[in-house]
């Protein structure tokens, strides 16, 4: 419930404030418009090109106690005169708006690097000459490749945390080479990241910079076919679902050996509420925002969600539940992947006290339990549309 009684880590009340949220549509967007709207009283100006993942909190109209405190504004950021009479109107401005998956880094890598870079300028700018607080959404894929990634397969320094977790104010960022498109992604939000704290550094901009681990949960991007287009490639998490939903084998590429971290939104959210309503602890701050605990190869994600599809849906596993693709096959030239990515989680516990909560295991039941519920009938009426036809 929303509640004027609430305090801040330091025992201060929090004081309602206007937020503008460019992005507000997508996946962490509307799970975070989600929250403010149902335990705080801050407004929300909702700046998307679509509004379909938080239609629940906008319609029907002055049907919720919070109608009044979200407003949403289809714009695009790339041109609209709109952009900075928003920012000038919100105490606090929040950046998720991005082309952000892998499948187009390296088929689309100037609208990539237009997205994650040229597109956000604008924001940092006004925020800046505006004296107004910024949360610039940033990447764990920043990071780029471990330096243990680098070592011999057999050197036992590759087991030394040094060589692999991922520490914001030490760790180098390793790319790879230009025509490994991958990296356009990367590299831009780098940029965008060097510009923030150079704008922090020169003309005393406030702002935070995010960098998540594989968030993953309900709403995550679409199912091809379905909500999205048949020929798209969303992230892994929406991946394997559409082909359990189809009840096809999941797509391993290059065997499924690379390393993930994967935290449940809604202990992510928790994080970004934190660093929302405690500037003075999170401003001038990069944090990484993962779940160390939860790191499982690619294989055994996949492994792990056959299981709990069965355990949500009674269907039997399939008789063979993988197989393995290679990346040019699957992504086209120019793909590289992240070896492996733990977080290191000193500085967001310091500062704001934050942990994950939420095992892989609860995590896909809960999501599994929601894309079943959410898809199944139409993937069903799709096969049959489609063998028919
Ligand atoms: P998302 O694609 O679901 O959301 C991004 C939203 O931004 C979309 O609704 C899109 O319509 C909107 N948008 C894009 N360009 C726009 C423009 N020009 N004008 C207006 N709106 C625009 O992605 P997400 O997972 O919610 O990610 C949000 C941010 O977090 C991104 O910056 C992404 O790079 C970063 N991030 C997310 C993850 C993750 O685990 N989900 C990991 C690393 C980084
Ligand atoms: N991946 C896979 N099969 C799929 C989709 C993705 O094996 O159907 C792999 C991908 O190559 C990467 C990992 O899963 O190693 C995570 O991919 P995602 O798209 O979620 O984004 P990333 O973590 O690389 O940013």
């Amino acid at each position: 419930m929303a509640s004027s009684a609430r305090v801040d880590l330091d025992g201060n009340p929090i004081k309602p404030i206007t937020i503008c949220m460019i992005g507000a549509g997508g996946f962490i967007g509307s799970h975070l418009c989600e929250k403010l709207m149902s335990e705080t009283l801050h407004k929300v100006l909702a700046l998307d090109v679509y509004n379909d993942k938080i239609k629940h909190l906008l319609e029907p109209e002055n049907a919720h106690p919070w109608s009044d405190r979200i407003q949403f504004h289809r714009l695009n950021i790339k041109q609209d005169s709109r952009l900075e009479g928003l920012i000038k109107m919100a105490d606090l401005t929040i950046n998720l708006a991005a082309i952000c998956t892998p499948a187009d880094y390296n088929t689309r890598p100037l609208d990539t690097i237009y997205s994650n870079f040229i597109d956000a300028l604008p924001v940092v700018k006004y925020c800046s000459e505006n004296n107004k607080r910024l949360i610039h959404f940033s990447t764990c894929e920043v990071y780029g490749k471990t330096i243990g990634s680098y070592l011999p397969k057999d050197s036992p320094l590759r087991q030394d945390p040094a060589y692999y977790v991922l520490k914001e104010d030490e760790s180098p960022c390793i790319f790879g080479s230009i025509e490994k498109q991958r990296w356009s992604y990367a590299c831009a939000k780098q940029l965008i990241e060097r510009l923030i704290y150079a704008e922090g550094a020169e003309n005393g901009l406030e702002f935070t910079i995010v960098r998540p681990f594989n968030w993953i949960g309900p709403r995550m991007d679409f199912i091809p076919g379905i909500d999205g287009p048949s020929e798209g490639v969303p992230r892994v998490l929406a991946c394997f679902s559409n082909n359990l939903l189809r009840r096809e084998p999941l797509k391993l590429v290059d065997g499924g050996q690379s390393q993930r971290t994967f935290v449940y939104i809604k202990d992510a959210i928790e994080a970004v509420m934190l660093m929302i309503e405690n500037p003075a602890r999170a401003n001038g701050h990069i944090f990484n925002v993962g779940n160390p605990n939860n790191e499982v190869t690619v294989r055994q994600l996949g492994e792990m969600m056959t299981e709990v599809y069965v355990k949500v849906t009674g269907e039997p596993k399939l008789e063979t539940p993988t197989i393995d693709v290679s990346s040019q096959e699957f992504y086209g030239v120019g793909y590289d992947d992240s070896d492996k990515r733990i977080p290191d989680m000193t500085i967001i516990n310091k500062q704001l006290g934050w942990n994950p909560k939420t095992s892989l295991w609860d995590l896909l039941e809960s999501t599994l339990t929601y894309q079943h519920r959410t898809y199944a009938e139409a993937v069903k009426k799709a096969i049959s549309q489609s063998s028919a036809s």
